[in-house]
């Protein structure tokens, strides 16, 4: 049993530690040999096993007295952008290097209630800040030096951003399922390029209490995994309302998504955007996606031709809105109440200036000051108001193209995962990558990723899967009928 504890995702994990077929402890000592065993993959910033373990003798002791919660002893790792109390946590810059939380962001502490087993914590680009897991700036575990994490389906590639670590971390079998954000995609791209499924609710539905914030109207956490049936595990769990704590949490009690994973396709209509499958598109995943939509119609879907006409503003609006809101979020980083403080300086002003220049990266600084700017007197009407108004447009463009469908479908990414250090110091080529992803991000809508096979280079695919307010069952349900009948998802990279 144990040699193969890793082939389990999260729903057949959780119904062998019940029949205590095998103990947390045995399960959660399992992955961390595999973690220390796969440094080169610079999947996890933060692994503590003495901490681990007790959490699993906990979860041990909790099942042996029948009355466990549904994950009880299943390991799961986190995104670095979640506070913990028992890991240090980062956001990925040296900004929080060394810091440690005083409390739990309530998406882990819902997940630890439920009783997962938490693995350590996951590379991410800094303050969630990319599409390639290069931005990163704290090192990997099992070295000094800072390594993006990479891509285990080839290692010369990126896994994809900025959830990346949590990508490799399912994709490479180190974790079972991990945390995801998800402000402009960070879930689905990393999911795609890395052969997992991930979903991102909708916005609302996760409490954003704890997790560190980079654009707080867009800012989402979610689950990634290796199928929807195990998303729907998590995403049941870690969902719902916290009022108290978050102010745009969503006052909608919290549904069990695995319930609801066996309806019907047969008739269920597909809005595919025209958009989605121009030119730029590679014709692998044009291929892959073409594929997996025939298949959706095998299964009694109908595909249904629909327009999103601004997908293309999404770009221009999201990086303004995110910068200008991430440019407000960080100011809290000034070194005086947590995170790095500059040694040297001469007084307040100072302080302030050499702390954040140098706490901070590259396109953090670069996007603190597009934010800056597009805020600022006499620019804030020109770009800030301007990508507002668009932005409702083009949540007013999905309520039009769901008159006509039940769900959207497409690729999450125009290629595949490129290789590291391709993109070079061109911020603007990974923006462009995002833009299939930022549409449903701006207007707040569920969306997922699941994979549909492989484009070029031999690199997994995902196909985009994007409902209405509050449609998770229904995505979570076609993603699972999908995979029923299909293997993709449970294809693993050689040699893991
Ligand atoms: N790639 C996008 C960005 O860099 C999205 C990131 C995210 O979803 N956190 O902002």
């Amino acid at each position: 049993m144990s040699a193969d504890l890793h082939q389990l995702g999260v729903a057949g994990l959780a119904k062998a530690l019940a029949a205590r077929e095998v103990s947390a402890v045995e399960t959660a000592q399992h992955f961390l040999d595999r973690i220390q065993a796969q440094p080169a993959l610079g999947a996890f910033v933060a692994v503590d096993a003495d901490v681990t373990l007790a959490q699993a003798r906990a979860a041990d002791a909790l099942i042996a007295t029948g009355h466990a919660p549904a994950l009880a002893g299943v390991p799961i790792a986190h995104k670095d952008i979640f506070v913990t109390t028992d890991f240090p946590t980062t956001a990925g810059s040296r900004m929080l290097a060394g810091y440690r939380s005083p409390f739990n962001a309530t998406v882990v502490q819902r997940l630890a209630d439920a009783g997962a087993v938490t693995l350590g914590k996951l590379s991410c680009d800094e303050f969630a800040m990319g599409s390639a897991n290069e931005n990163v700036a704290v090192p990997a575990v099992g070295g000094d030096a800072v390594v993006p994490a990479r891509n285990p389906w080839d290692t010369s590639r990126i896994p994809g951003g900025s959830s990346g670590g949590s990508a490799v971390a399912v994709a490479a079998r180190l974790a079972p399922a991990a945390t995801g954000t998800d402000t402009g995609g960070s879930i689905r791209q990393p999911a795609s390029f890395c052969g997992v499924t991930g979903i991102k609710p909708t916005y609302g539905r996760a409490s954003r209490y704890g997790m560190v914030a980079f654009a707080s109207s867009l800012d989402q956490a979610g689950p990634m995994a290796r199928s929807a049936e195990d998303c729907a595990l998590l995403l049941s769990a870690l969902c719902g309302p916290d009022l108290d704590r978050d102010s745009t949490s969503i006052d909608r009690p919290a549904e069990d998504y695995a319930r609801t994973l066996n309806g019907s396709l047969d008739g269920l209509r597909i809005g595919v955007p025209k958009e989605f499958l121009g030119d730029g598109v590679a014709p692998g995943v044009r291929a892959a996606v073409d594929a997996a939509l025939a298949e959706y119609e095998k299964l009694g879907a109908k595909r249904v031709a629909i327009t999103l006409p601004r997908t293309e503003l999404s770009i221009p609006v999201y990086y303004i809105l995110a910068a200008a809101e991430a440019s407000s979020n960080l100011s809290r980083f000034d070194g005086v109440k947590f995170g790095h403080r500059a040694k040297d300086y001469k007084d307040l002003a100072d302080m302030y200036g050499r702390t954040r220049a140098e706490g901070f990266g590259d396109e953090v600084k670069r996007r603190i000051m597009i934010g800056t700017y597009v805020l600022s007197h006499g620019y804030y009407d020109a770009y800030y108001l301007q990508a507002q108004k668009v932005r409702r447009m083009i949540a007013d463009d999905f309520q039009q193209a769901f008159a006509q469908c039940d769900l959207i479908a497409g690729p999450v990414a125009p290629t595949v995962a490129w290789k590291l250090g391709e993109h070079g110091d061109d911020p603007v080529a990974d923006y462009l990558a995002d833009i299939f992803t930022l549409p449903a991000s701006l207007a707040g809508l569920p969306g997922m990723s699941l994979p549909v096979g492989f484009g070029e280079h031999a690199m997994p695919v995902g196909l985009q899967l994007i409902g209405n307010y509050f449609a998770e069952a229904r995505l979570l349900n076609a993603a699972h009928r999908f995979q029923q009948a299909t293997d993709w998802h449970s294809r693993a990279p050689q040699g893991i």
